[in-house]
């Protein structure tokens, strides 16, 4: 169980379980003899993702970022993906009902992040999985996924929003608008083109930087609010951290290196803990440069 306090708000982590994904799309053009130091493939090249969603807890709202696959997978899908469809056990585990959800947000509608958005009722309806909840998502993510590329037509799965849009119970986003005190959005393209990060801004200190207080090369300013971020797709493992380390669906991949640079630019500064949306292992982390310049994921405990 994944669980810290980020200044006055709980965050914790609960997975839709892992799924395999190839090794070469995973890591786009970075060399296999690279990436397998990493990160192990099977015999088939494959390598585990994981299905991480964040739940905030502000004390007034409970918010959950990201709704895994979900169990409405085709078998044609099912064959390539599995379907762990693990999130609302997770969750439940945890004592958390799909009723307790206030808030869902999406950071794009590939169907591996909006699934448990809905589920098909036993008349074969589709309706929120989470009955109470206020739905948002990304308005140009929706517009694309209308028409979407050949390219990526299949990651597209119109029972995961379009039941929500036309009943009113989602909110389409521009890009950098607070959807409750504390919770905003922020569009950084690459992966897709209005793909959002979830950035997350508790109140009180900035526990890493007290923790750090005094070491050489660390700022001892603590002004900065204890910040995560849900990355998303942008960096969706901690193998992904470096500028030039994208993956292979990326529909532009020289903005991703933009908008990671872009991320960086306050988020090292910062202090922000990044949450990885598909990583088995480790779902976050505080990035850190070293003296040579290479980006490091250190665990946050
Ligand atoms: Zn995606």
């Amino acid at each position: 169980m994944h669980r810290l306090a980020l200044g006055d708000l709980e965050l914790s982590v609960f997975s839709d379980g892992t799924y395999p994904l190839d090794g070469g799309a995973f890591f786009g053009v970075i060399p296999k003899v690279m990436w397998s130091k990493k990160v192990a493939a099977d015999e088939r090249n494959y390598v585990a993702a994981g299905l991480n969603s964040l739940l905030i807890r502000t004390g007034k709202h409970t918010v959950l970022v990201e709704t895994g696959m979900g169990n409405k997978l085709s078998d044609r899908m099912k064959k390539f993906y599995g379907q762990p469809a693990k999130l609302l056990e997770n969750l439940s585990a945890a004592g958390i009902a799909p009723e307790d959800i206030d808030i869902v947000i999406n950071s794009h509608l590939h169907f591996d992040h909006c699934g448990w958005n809905t589920v098909r009722d036993k008349n074969g309806k589709i309706v929120p999985t989470f009955p109470r909840a206020k739905y948002y998502a990304p308005e140009g993510e929706w517009q694309y996924a209308r028409k979407p590329s050949e390219r990526d037509a299949i990651s597209y799965i119109s029972a995961n929003y379009d039941p929500l849009v036309e009943s009113g119970r989602m909110t389409l986003l521009k890009g950098g608008e607070e959807i409750v005190p504390g919770i905003s959005v922020k569009t950084f393209r690459g992966h897709t083109a209005c793909m959002q990060g979830i950035i997350v801004q508790g109140s009180g200190e900035n526990p890493h930087f007290s923790q750090r207080q005094g070491e050489v090369g660390h700022p001892s300013d603590s002004s900065f609010p204890p910040t995560a971020c849900y990355i998303s797709d942008l960096m969706p493992t901690t193998a992904h951290i470096d500028v030039t380390w994208g993956m292979g669906f990326d529909l532009y991949p020289l903005d991703t290196i933009e908008s990671k640079k872009e991320y960086y630019a306050r988020a090292l500064p910062e202090k922000w803990l990044t949450v990885f949306t598909h990583d088995p292992r480790v779902p976050w982390a505080y990035i850190e440069q070293d003296e040579s310049g290479k980006m490091v994921a250190k665990e946050a405990v």
